[in-house]
């Protein structure tokens, strides 16, 4: 018999209760109590939606976040946090978000902790702090308590534990020591933990080692094997879990730990499948992550059978089945989404689904395929249907991609060669300044664009109102004196949904919410089918602003690979295909622009850095394709026509050369929080074109002093010459307010000016 289990499932909830549990708690507008209950409920119906597997799993439920949680059940608490007054809530939600409920002074907060995306996702952990004075100490409570609630509803509860190995790779030394050097201490608590476990009743525990799909250094799989040695004695029966990627290296290394069981994600690590068989002792269960734990598509469920028949039939009772991942990546349930277009809805499965055809899997593996016939059919159905829509599939699509070149990424003439025609053209004035495109989305501007999707607003009186905004844009930015302007973007409610709706190829869902930190969840767009670029999306607007000032009106599109990165893409082709297709659209977009008398255009790839592959080895592939298809997108222009890019995220020294493979004539990039350290890149890498480091954090409502962005300025001017540097905020303005945006940037004008005033002087 195959045994089901699942590694976690999403905490958020369908319509999101914990989110807003949790604002209403930091508010003050709920008590503890009160939070801690939606909390209960939340888990009941989340296991409720489990029951169906062998194996629950517990503790993999967080108030914010479980690499967090582990810090708290470990002892490890900040020591900034831990001297302050208040209950373990209290600390708990300082270090997620600098200040909790109890801290009512508006800055009587401390700085909470660093936030990091969690391996290739979009879900953001708090980084755990590590000191030469690192001591830790169990406190296992959060755990049992949430283990005997699941008790009581199931038979079989497996808690879910970070490994001590995978726990102190992702956090960060404050004083420079060793992570490693800690290892010791952690495994005794380690120890302690899994005795308190088996003292609570439970037989298995999943110990999550994401890092051996990563790159390891030698001195980390030695910790590895410290550890599991050590770990070892202790009563319980350890499942070793992995995803989201190939073992490789580590294959043999995963195989021979010794514990009782190990997880592969074999939708990621499928080619390893066979391997790890051969390599795992006989005595070892196999738990196989057969349903994709990162996408929204059903799993082709006869073609998993077809493989997984014969490893069953070796394996035996020691096969386990799973997703290949935690189920936090996807929604809950995608029978919530009663208004999708039915067809596209019969292909989709969020995490309810997915545990489902677990267990189909299951029951056919352990009662013959004749057990599940019905739904292996219906299964079916739905795989031929997506295969053969004439909604996926679309021949003129396919055949432009055939007649791709990488010719038609290319500009006319080299940058040095642009930029002569372009300075001819726009005459700025040295230190330009800009802003990266959205300007604040008032209430105002949120309420008409509901009215207008709500039917309540006819399309002429809406484009009125969002004209009237266009201007009243334009006209503070023209009065605020800034070289190059925007049209602020009013109309977008998100910068690759905005896309997506007017792009064929793509799908919306009503409640495909799924967390990205805290209680901040995305909803990232469906992209089920070949993209095309329908017709013009921006001219209207950018042309419109551009009517209102003499100066150059900069078009806002986002890019290519953003656009990829920020939605559930198809399964059926290579990424990069996809990729492909959305250059392709955005190029069409790019020439309507210019068509229409634009001649700068910004094409933002905010998450390209974030498309990088877990291992290095494998970052060229994925850059030369998605460098690629921004080249495609943006480099049909003529030589006058300035070219834009932004990105946000400021740790990208590694990747500055690919960057400047782009090509674009500018780049506007986030740098000010690390006080231009990003600029290290450029001692030892010559940009060759023009660039905007940002020079005042935008996610911050403090207004920046002129003296300290002509400082900024400064360390910028001395790694790119003064004729090639742009001065504009760290990212878009969406989220402030005016009366925050016009004295920020009135600052950083003054700022450009002073610096120019500098040099003329310099010079004459
Ligand atoms: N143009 C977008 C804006 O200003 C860019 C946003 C981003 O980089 N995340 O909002
Ligand atoms: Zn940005």
């Amino acid at each position: 018999m195959v045994t089901t289990h699942n590694l976690g499932f999403p905490r958020i909830g369908r319509n999101r209760e914990l989110k807003f549990a949790l604002e209403k708690y930091w508010k003050g507008e709920q008590t503890e109590h009160a939070l801690l209950e939606t909390a209960d409920t939340l888990r009941q119906q989340h296991w409720q939606d489990q029951s169906q597997l062998d194996w629950i799993p517990a503790g993999d439920f967080s108030l914010y976040d479980h690499v967090l949680d582990t810090s708290f059940m470990l002892g490890n608490v900040p020591e900034r946090v831990a001297v302050l007054a208040g209950s373990e809530l209290d600390s708990y939600f300082r270090v997620a978000r600098g200040r909790s409920p109890a801290d009512k002074s508006a800055c009587g907060c401390v700085h909470a902790g660093e936030m990091t995306k969690w391996f290739d996702t979009n879900y953001h952990y708090i980084v755990p702090e590590f000191s030469s004075e690192t001591r830790f100490a169990l406190n296992a409570n959060r755990l049992l308590e949430q283990i005997r609630q699941a008790q009581a509803v199931h038979s079989q509860v497996k808690p879910v534990i970070l490994g001590p190995v995978s726990y102190l790779w992702l956090g960060k030394s404050k004083d420079g020591s060793g992570k490693l050097e800690l290892l010791e201490e952690l495994l005794a608590v380690y120890a302690q933990l899994l005795n308190e476990l088996k003292s609570a009743g439970i037989d298995w525990v999943q110990i999550d080692e994401p890092v051996l799909v990563m790159e390891l250094p030698e001195p980390w799989k030695h910790a590895l094997r410290q550890a599991y040695y050590q770990l070892q004695t202790t009563p319980v029966k350890l499942l070793l879990t992995t995803y989201f990627g190939q073992l490789q290296d580590n294959l043999q290394l995963a195989c021979e730990l010794p514990v009782a069981g190990l997880h592969l994600d074999a939708v990621s690590a499928h080619d390893e499948v066979a391997k790890v068989i051969d390599w795992l002792p006989a005595h070892k269960t196999l738990s196989l992550g057969i349903v994709n734990g990162r996408n929204i598509w059903k799993t082709d469920l006869t073609a998993t059978l077809d493989w997984l028949e014969p490893v069953h039939d070796r394996l035996q009772d020691r096969l386990w089945l799973a997703p290949s991942c935690s189920l936090l990546h996807v929604p809950v349930d995608a029978a919530s989404e009663t208004k999708l277009d039915r067809e596209i809805h019969s292909w989709l499965a969020f995490a309810v689904q997915k545990l489902h055809e677990v267990a189909i899997l299951a029951k056919a593996l352990n009662h013959g395929r004749e057990s599940v016939a019905g739904m292996l059919r219906n299964n079916q159905a739905a795989i031929v249907s997506r295969w053969q829509s004439s909604r996926v599939h679309q021949l003129p699509v396919k055949a432009r991609l055939q007649e791709v070149t990488n010719a038609l990424g290319n500009r006319r003439s080299p940058y040095h060669q642009r930029a002569i025609v372009q300075r001819e053209r726009f005459r700025l004035p040295l230190f330009p300044t800009t802003t990266i495109g959205s300007f604040p989305q008032t209430q105002r501007i949120r309420q008409t664009r509901r009215d207008f999707r709500a039917g309540q607003l006819a399309q002429a009186d809406y484009r009125r109102a969002m004209q009237q905004e266009i201007e009243h844009c334009v006209r503070e930015q023209e009065a605020l004196g800034l070289d190059v302007l925007v049209h602020g973007e009013p109309e977008r409610n998100d910068m690759v949904e905005y896309f997506g709706e007017h792009l064929d190829g793509f799908a919306f869902t009503e409640f495909g919410w799924v967390q990205s930190y805290g209680s901040r969840c995305v909803k990232p767009p469906v992209i089920f089918g070949d993209v095309k670029h329908a017709q013009p999306i921006t001219t209207e607007w950018i042309q419109y602003a551009q009517s209102l000032t003499s100066k150059p009106m900069k078009g806002m599109l986002t890019g290519p690979v953003t656009m990829l990165n920020w939605s559930f893409v198809r399964d059926d082709q290579p990424r990069s295909e996809t990729c492909l297709q959305l250059a392709l659209a955005i190029r069409d977009e790019v020439l309507a622009l210019e068509q229409a008398g634009i001649r700068m255009i910004q094409i933002d790839e905010a998450a390209l850095r974030e498309g990088l592959p877990l291992r290095k080895s494998q970052w060229n592939n994925y850059l030369d394709w998605a460098i690629r298809a921004f080249r495609i997108a943006a480099n049909g222009v003529a030589d006058q026509t300035q070219i834009h890019t932004h990105m946000c995220y400021s740790e990208f020294n590694d990747i500055i050369e690919a960057i400047a493979r782009m090509d674009a004539d500018v780049i506007t990039i986030e740098t000010s929080r690390s006080d231009m350290e990003l600029l290290d890149a450029f001692d030892r890498f010559q940009y060759p074109n023009e660039i905007g480091p940002g020079v005042y954090d935008i996610h911050s409502p403090n207004i920046p002093a002129v003296d300290s962005i002509v400082q900024l300025l400064g360390k910028a001017a001395r790694r790119i010459p003064p004729e090639r540097l742009w001065v504009n905020p760290d990212c878009g303005l969406k989220t402030r307010t005016w009366e925050e945006v016009k004295p920020a940037l009135s600052n950083m004008i003054a700022a450009s000016r002073q610096l120019a005033d500098q040099f003329a002087a310099q010079a004459s």
